[in-house]
């Protein structure tokens, strides 16, 4: 097989979208700081406000809840950390599925924190959250992902909204791979709060957004300048915001036409017949599944000599694959976990590519068969 580029790691970082790369390109080209009133600075303000205006339409809030960020990482922090003092918090519910972001913020909040579990389809278990929230004795910020980045499960989010939203306890969502993939509906709906990322939906990494309602105005981490209605200080990064605008005015369109849903169809219909898949309500995109006795980490190998970009989970920093806490927490026995592939397509997938993968894990498949035979 000759060696491609073929990348299937979507949900690690989308490509860049050309309408974003356009933006980002022009907004580098001017000069100045936003907060200048001269002419200069005013055409700095201009990008961002209409930045503001794409993000906000796409994710149903309005332009005045949309504050940006560093990163979706920042905007969790923010939420949680700067939330929990905000909401006179008394400890902070998290699930067993949700990305390091979360957790992490979570417990540098300094409160105790409640770890709901996941059931086996990767789901939250809401049975175990109503059972948190009715025996609460205080304030609790509730804080769950919509998407599950590993799995592709999407949370049930109406009935989420329906067990928090009613009571006192404060609602914060981890909307990452949800936005420009599922319709939000952040003015209209039970959050508080909600994080965004630019580089999931084709706009380059550094740029997020926290929405935020007025009542749920939290605790800024970041004072400095008064920046962003004094919610976020620092100059604002305008050019990597105006692509974030620039991703979320053409992201949906994008996605949805190249037929992400049929190609993962496309793809697990291609998958070995001793394969299983994780997850049970999945978004389109992705497929985590695992060939018993065919390890991740032998496998990413083999697919890398291919060309071939995939994921045996979530993007860690250190480069290693590690366990998956995900699975685990769904009931998937280590050494199959060892196993797992995270394929995650989109707006620029194509059926050549998911042909690819089908061929170049098929080819390692044998390989490995053939060694196993020759041992
Ligand atoms: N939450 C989820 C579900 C994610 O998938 C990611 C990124 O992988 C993050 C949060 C963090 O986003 P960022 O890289 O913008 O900080």
């Amino acid at each position: 097989m000759t060696r491609t580029a073929i990348y299937l790691d979507h949900n690690a970082a989308s490509p860049l979208l050309p309408e974003a790369r356009s933006a980002l390109v022009a907004a580098l080209d001017l000069v100045g700081n936003p907060s200048s009133v001269h002419g200069h600075g005013r055409a700095l303000r201009h990008l961002i406000d209409s930045a503001r205006v794409h993000i906000a339409r796409l994710a149903g809030a309005e332009r005045k809840q949309v504050v940006f960020t560093g990163s979706a990482t920042e905007a969790i922090t923010q939420a949680i950390v700067g939330g929990a003092k905000s909401f006179a918090a008394d400890a902070v519910v998290i699930s067993a599925g949700e990305h390091a972001a979360v957790g992490k913020a979570a417990e540098a909040s300094g409160l105790p924190v409640i770890t709901v579990g996941l059931l086996a389809d990767g789901s939250i278990d809401l049975d175990q959250l109503a059972q948190v929230i009715g025996e609460a004795q205080g304030n609790l910020l509730v804080a769950l992902h919509w998407v599950n980045n590993e799995t592709g499960v999407v949370q049930p989010m109406a009935r989420i909204n329906a067990l928090v939203g009613p009571t006192r306890h404060t609602l914060f969502v981890d909307a990452v791979q949800a936005l420009g993939k599922i319709p939000l509906d952040f003015a209209a709906s039970a959050p508080d709060m909600v994080a965004v990322s630019g580089h999931k939906i084709g706009a380059p990494a550094g740029v997020g957004a926290l929405l935020v309602k007025a009542h749920a105005d939290v605790v800024r981490l970041i004072p400095g300048g008064g920046q962003e209605q004094g919610r976020r200080g620092g100059t604002e990064a305008a050019a990597l915001i105006a692509a974030f605008g620039a991703a979320a005015a053409a992201f949906t369109e994008r996605y949805e036409a190249a037929g992400v849903a049929a190609l993962t169809a496309r793809l697990e219909a291609a998958l070995p017949a001793e394969a299983v898949v994780f997850g049970g309500e999945r978004l389109g995109n992705v497929t985590n599944f695992a060939v018993p006795g065919v390890k991740n980490s032998t496998a990413m190998m083999g697919l890398d000599l291919l060309g071939l970009s995939v994921s045996s989970g979530s993007a860690c920093s250190s480069g290693k694959v590690g366990p998956s806490h995900v699975l685990a927490a769904m009931g998937v026995p280590g050494a199959l976990a060892d196993c797992a592939l995270r394929v995650s397509l989109g707006w620029n997938s194509t059926a050549a590519d998911v042909d690819a993968f089908t061929a170049g894990y098929q080819s390692i498949l044998e390989r490995q068969r053939a060694q196993g035979q020759a041992a």
